[in-house]
């Protein structure tokens, strides 16, 4: 996958990240718990993480919130849009409706890693 392809993914994930976290943040934050947080995406994840990301997520939108982190991490080794199962590239389709897939359509109802 070239560099800009990834780019495109990451920025997807970024965006669907972003999503999730805005949703937390008028959910949980009310007026008498102001909670100001500037800067970038980062660091308002990081802030989060450690203030309201347990209770202002549902299982599912952590589990996707999980899902897009692993997907940052195999960008930076490297591996991302490759199958865990079998190695081979994950069909672009599935990418763009799964930015953070882990595997190809043969193999995506396979369970584990
Ligand atoms: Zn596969």
């Amino acid at each position: 996958m070239n560099s800009k392809k990834l780019e495109y993914y990451k920025n997807k994930l970024k965006t669907m990240e972003n999503d999730i976290l805005e949703n937390i943040k008028s959910e949980t934050i009310d007026e008498e718990n102001p909670f100001e947080i500037d800067g970038d995406l980062v660091d308002r994840a990081d802030a989060f993480n450690s203030a309201t990301i347990n209770e202002g997520l549902s299982a599912s939108q952590k589990k996707m919130i999980e899902e897009i982190r692993r997907a940052y991490q195999r960008i930076k080794d490297g591996n991302f849009g490759k199958c865990s199962v079998c190695g081979e590239s994950i069909e672009e389709e599935r990418l763009e409706a799964v930015p953070y897939a882990e595997k190809c359509k043969k193999h995506m109802n396979i369970p584990g890693k």
